[in-house]
């Protein structure tokens, strides 16, 4: 090995030069430096693209369940309501089919059986209320005759 300080030929393994008895051993093997460890790239890349949700879908989700609500209390509204639910829904189904990114199908298909149910249910009522009008000076009179007969 050559010694750093005065450029003779130093013996291999020596601690200082025969020469200028510089130090041979400092710095002459200083552990390599460790290169900087790069944080692990991700194996595959985060898409970029947001995920969507269809707003048809949505929309009919609150209309569907609206339409059940009002339908058992005032049922011409919840009949328009239930029909908005159900329309929606199967818009929204057809736009998340033409759209691969978009989410929101469980919610469409939601929408279409609460908008249906809503239309039920608005259809029991109009049933009700006809049954009302035409049974319901009847089921008075019976009434009425039992009252009398408890007399
Ligand atoms: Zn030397």
């Amino acid at each position: 090995m050559k010694c750093p300080n005065c450029g003779q030929e130093a013996p291999e393994g020596a601690a200082f030069c025969p020469y200028c008895a510089a130090p041979l051993q400092e710095g002459t093997s200083a552990p390599p430096t460790q290169p900087a460890q790069a944080p692990p790239t991700p194996a595959y890349a985060v898409p970029a693209v947001p995920t969507r949700t269809s707003g048809l879908a949505i929309g009919g989700l609150v209309t569907g369940i609206l339409g059940i609500i009002i339908s058992c209390v005032f049922w011409p509204i919840g009949v328009i309501l239930g029909l908005a639910g159900l329309v929606l829904g199967i818009l929204g189904l057809n736009e998340i089919k033409k759209q691969p990114g978009m989410q929101g199908k469980e919610m469409a298909i939601i929408a279409i059986v609460l908008g249906a149910l809503g239309l039920v249910i608005a259809l029991l009522a109009v049933v009700g209320v006809i049954a009302l009008i035409t049974m319901g000076p009847r089921i008075s009179s019976i009434f009425g005759e039992i009252y009398n007969s408890l007399q």
